[in-house]
């Protein structure tokens, strides 16, 4: 069976805009780029997967039906302008902070590579061929953990704080930018 390609995209400030913990719907906010920037992803034939940390279930901010209800109307907006994400998958855990089930030591919580390989297993995605963007090292370095090389860093959300990008292959003004270069860089 042939294995895709995807691109794995963080989700707060990167393509929504990054309000602390979101905890109300209200709140969920796209960046103008993000339905153009999908739909080039979808277009391309490659997967559109999102991962993210969400640990204000752990610390009590709101619970996983509302994470759900979150991945649900990022859908519903992206859906009017014809694009969608294929794949949410986010982590509600902290090692320190709140109760259990959710406070404990995982192997999902960005930079561990554990929601990456999950989707890898679970869509038979070929990493070592697929991108990461996001707007935090850490969100860079789960990419390489998993496997993947090229891993890119966008100036919005807490990424406008950045000063050095490490590893990034590329430092885009935003998630448009940089899934353009990511088209790019798939041909090469
Ligand atoms: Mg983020
Ligand atoms: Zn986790």
């Amino acid at each position: 069976m042939r294995r895709h390609r995807a691109v794995f995209m963080d989700r707060d400030g990167t393509i929504n805009e990054e309000v602390g913990y979101l905890s109300r719907l209200e709140e969920l906010k796209l960046f103008p780029e993000t339905n153009e920037a999908v739909r080039m992803i979808n277009e391309s034939g490659m997967k559109a997967i999102v991962i993210t940390n969400q640990s204000g279930v752990a610390r009590g901010f709101f619970d996983e039906e509302f994470v759900d209800a979150v991945h649900c109307r990022i859908n519903e907006m992206l859906g009017e302008g014809n694009a969608f994400i294929d794949h949410f998958y986010y982590c509600p855990h902290h090692p320190m902070y709140g109760k259990a089930p959710y406070k404990i030591s995982c192997d999902c919580r960005k930079p561990k590579p554990g929601l990456l390989l999950r989707a890898a297993e679970e869509l038979n995605i070929d990493l070592a061929q697929s991108y990461m963007i996001g707007d935090m090292i850490k969100d860079l370095q789960a990419g390489h953990n998993a496997g993947i090389e090229k891993a890119i860093l966008v100036k919005t959300g807490y990424g406008q704080n950045v000063v050095h990008a490490g590893t990034a292959a590329y430092v885009a003004q935003d998630i448009l930018d940089a899934v353009t270069w990511v088209m790019k860089d798939r041909e090469r």
